[in-house]
């Protein structure tokens, strides 16, 4: 080439010495990238042999390149067997990419969670996946502590701090449910409302620190008599418990009412300021009539009842008189 006579093609010969350059830089970035970048890349041929995976993917998985060109998806996806394999590669095939979540077992036995982005790609004439893979092991941790904290704080919100038992806000929610439900099927349903008796001056004998553990032993011994896994007792206020008795006629629940009513008295726990010198309750049962339009004509009703068993002398209970039996 002469250099003062084709100046163009001296220009053309300078630029494709840059391109070259540049395309030598790109590629050396590139390299350097795949092995500087902390999320995993892995090609799997359409077998699910692992062809290619960048360095975080070996240190992850505890193999050498080599070892990893031996093995199979399979070998080191739990998750994954032939079936599922096939399976994949079909939805990879159809839709381009997928993204997934599984575990990875390591070389040295661990199972982590990774999350896969997978692309359907065709290199030299043949078809592979290839993924950027990520470890989430932290993410996966964080998720199971939120969720055990959700549960937590859900428990908290429905449960009563003194007695552990459910507290009055979900008492209304489920009376509401059970109320809705038994109208729908024809179902019955009973609610029995307990008081205890002279409770202020027990207070105001045995203090309240005794009050207070009074009402956690009179809970208890609510809940043993109330046997049933759709039952629900609950605390409605100070000295006030309720128990739903869903699917119960008004004879069982007064049976289930006059159980509570003893197993109080059987606790035998001293109360000098009772005429029966131990604490004792009174209760009021009522179970569905076609009158009731809704739960708050149901507690209308048994606390109507309950107050008629403290103005009768306490330590009884108060029922309807007639029993509704739904058709
Ligand atoms: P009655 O037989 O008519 O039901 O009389 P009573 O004294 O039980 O009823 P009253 O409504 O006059 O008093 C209820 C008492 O319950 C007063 C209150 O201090 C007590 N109480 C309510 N909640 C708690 C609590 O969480 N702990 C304690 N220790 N006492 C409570
Ligand atoms: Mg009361
Ligand atoms: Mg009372």
């Amino acid at each position: 080439m002469s250099l003062t006579s084709t100046p163009n093609v001296l220009a053309s010969a300078i630029s494709e010495a840059r391109d070259s350059t540049v395309h030598e830089l790109d590629a050396r970035l590139i390299r350097y990238s795949l092995d500087a970048v902390t999320d995993m890349i892995i090609w799997l041929d359409r077998d699910g042999r692992y062809v290619f995976c960048n360095k975080a993917a070996t240190e992850f998985l505890g193999y050498t390149s080599e070892e990893l060109r031996q093995l199979r998806v399979c070998d080191v996806d739990p998750n994954f067997d032939e079936t599922r394999w096939h399976a994949h590669w079909k939805e990879l095939e159809e839709q381009g990419s997928v993204r997934l979540e599984t575990v990875n077992t390591t070389k040295n036995g661990q199972n982590l969670p990774i999350e896969v982005n997978a692309t359907f790609v065709c290199f030299d004439g043949k078809q592979y996946n290839c993924s950027i893979v990520r470890n989430i092991t932290d993410r996966k941790r964080v998720e199971t502590e939120l969720i055990q904290l959700n549960h937590r704080v859900y428990q908290l919100s429905i449960t009563d701090a003194l007695t552990g038992i459910a507290n009055r806000r979900h008492f209304d929610d489920i009376l509401a449910r059970e109320f809705k439900s038994a109208t729908l099927l024809h179902a019955p349903l009973s609610l029995v409302l307990l008081d205890i008796d002279h409770f202020k001056a027990f207070n105001d004998h045995y203090g309240h620190l005794s009050g207070d553990h009074c009402l956690r032993r009179v809970a208890a011994a609510i809940v043993a008599a109330v046997r049933q896994p759709n039952d629900l007792t609950a605390r409605y206020g100070g000295e006030e418990f309720v128990c739903i008795l869903p699917g119960m006629q008004l004879e069982g629940a007064i049976l289930i009412g006059e159980r509570i009513r003893q197993a109080i008295m059987n606790l035998a726990i001293p109360h000098a300021a009772s005429p029966q010198q131990v604490v004792t309750a009174s209760l009021g049962v009522v179970s569905t009539t076609p009158s009731m339009q809704s739960a708050t004509d149901m507690l209308a009703e048994v606390d109507r009842l309950l107050y008629q068993a403290k103005r009768e002398g306490r330590n009884r209970l108060s029922a309807q008189p007639t029993t509704y039996f739904p058709k």
